[in-house]
């Protein structure tokens, strides 16, 4: 069914947490504003983290599922220093798609195609065949709705994760009550190749998230290689996992390049806000929305044009000559970290948890401050071995780690503990 299209100021493209956010916020701040998603009553699956300290003030209490402590295991032991919160999924949709309906959003059904003017996209499978809107924002996650790319081709270093939902009581071996382990590179998959760790999280509803995680890989490490480790791990620590678990697969690029298309606004995992060290976004994107939708607001009312509009929003709000810097120095920590070898890896993590809690602080948040993100490298620099200092300064020399055998045979070997974990 094809509807009438009328022009809005800023189209969304894509209902993820970015694209409702900045919706409601443009809409909020007066702008005609329009969505369009495939399947914008779509629930929502993943379950979403963040540093307490990195969400919005205003953001509702509700929307937060659990607070705990964050806890680190790398060589030794490492508390964070600060607070874990991991939200209610379906609390923060309900809480975004009331501040759409607040504020007026219209909502449209369909996909965007191909962009045909720099105001007009073009929608298929959905209630409209073009959209038309002064300002066109790309919120449709790590894919981008409109343009190519070599990139998009090419082998991507991706986070990959494989988890199962079980009762608190049983995880409290690895995630004591109160406690959220942020990583946990004890060995005890007993596994050879590439490095994994544990992430588990209290979900709130008095059961914990445990997650193999492969933090980065080119390409990401196979799900069954993190599954078939997972259960050796948790059965090594006496964690029953019930036959009928939830079960949580995780897999999206962290190597996304800066989104530089002219006339196009990426937001969200688009822009890439994913910070290529964790993978988060969501809250750079909860806290970015408003922002952007202030600056594209102030243009539109001056008069300029949507693609200034657009070109001042990225270059004051989403890519500041800070953050552009900010992104490229945490590009090179993920290709050290691509480059590393495997028995090393703790080593480097243990390093990077034992510096002060504001530099740690800088390196996994300052998305634009470059001076503190700087100082956070000359910090972990400064406190490596030689064989570190080689193997994080290196890379930056080099192409792009190079693609890996998608599967390798070595992931799956059972063989000895790789580190020396301090027990
Ligand atoms: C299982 C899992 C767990 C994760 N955990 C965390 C976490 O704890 N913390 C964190 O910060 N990040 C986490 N991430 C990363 C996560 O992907 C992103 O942080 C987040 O979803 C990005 O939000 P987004 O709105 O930018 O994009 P997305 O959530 O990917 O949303 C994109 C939207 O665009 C729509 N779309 C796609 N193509 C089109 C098109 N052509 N036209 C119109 N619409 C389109 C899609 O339907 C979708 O609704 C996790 C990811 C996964 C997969």
């Amino acid at each position: 069914m094809s509807v009438a299209s009328s022009t809005a100021d800023v189209l969304v493209v894509g209902g993820g947490p970015a694209g409702r956010a900045l919706a409601a916020a443009c809409a909020d701040r007066g702008l005609a504003t329009t969505l369009l998603d495939p399947a914008p009553r779509r629930p929502w699956r993943s379950t979403f983290a963040a540093w307490a300290g990195e969400l919005p003030p205003d953001l509702p209490a509700d929307v937060v599922a659990s607070r705990s402590t964050g806890r680190a295991v790398a060589l030794g032991e490492h508390r964070l220093g600060w607070d874990y919160a991991v939200l209610d999924t379906p609390a923060l949709r309900a809480h975004l798609d009331d501040a759409m309906d607040r504020c007026g959003v219209r909502v449209v059904t369909g996909r965007a195609a191909a962009q045909l003017s720099p105001y007009r996209v073009a929608v298929t499978g959905g209630d409209a065949e073009t959209v038309t809107a002064r300002v066109v924002v790309d919120a449709g996650g790590h894919r981008r709705t409109l343009g190519t790319g070599p990139w998009r081709t090419r082998a991507r270093a991706e986070q990959t994760a494989h988890g199962v939902v079980v009762a608190a009581a049983a995880a409290a071996p690895l995630v004591p009550a109160g406690e959220a382990l942020f990583m946990d590179w004890r060995p005890d998959h007993g596994a050879r190749g590439w490095p994994t760790f544990l992430y588990g999280v209290p979900l709130g509803d008095g059961t914990v998230l445990l997650e193999e995680t492969s933090l980065a890989r080119r390409p990401g490490l196979p799900l069954d290689v993190l599954r078939d480790r997972l259960h050796a791990r948790l059965a090594r620590h006496g964690v029953p996992v019930p036959a009928d678990a939830r079960i949580e697969r995780v897999r999206f690029p962290v190597d996304t390049p800066r989104d530089s298309r002219a006339g196009i606004l990426g937001f969200g995992a688009a822009a890439p806000l994913i910070h290529p060290a964790t993978g988060f976004s969501v809250a750079a994107a909860l806290t970015l929305a408003p922002r952007v939708a202030a600056v594209l607001a102030e243009s539109l009312a001056d008069g300029s044009t949507g693609a200034e509009a657009v070109a001042r929003a990225d270059r004051e709000v989403v890519w500041t000559p800070a953050a552009r810097a900010v992104h490229a120095l945490r590009r090179r920590g993920l290709e050290a970290l691509l480059r590393m070898p495997a028995e090393d890896v703790p080593a480097f993590f243990d390093t990077f948890l034992a510096l002060p809690a504001p530099h740690r602080w800088a390196y996994l948040t300052a998305r634009d401050d470059l001076g503190a993100t700087l100082a956070a490298m000359t910090a972990l620099f400064g406190r490596s071995g030689w064989a570190l200092r080689g193997r994080l300064v290196g890379p930056s020399m080099l192409p792009p780690a190079p693609a890996l055998p998608p599967d390798p045979g070595a992931d799956r070997a059972p063989g000895a503990a790789q580190h020396r974990y301090r027990r």
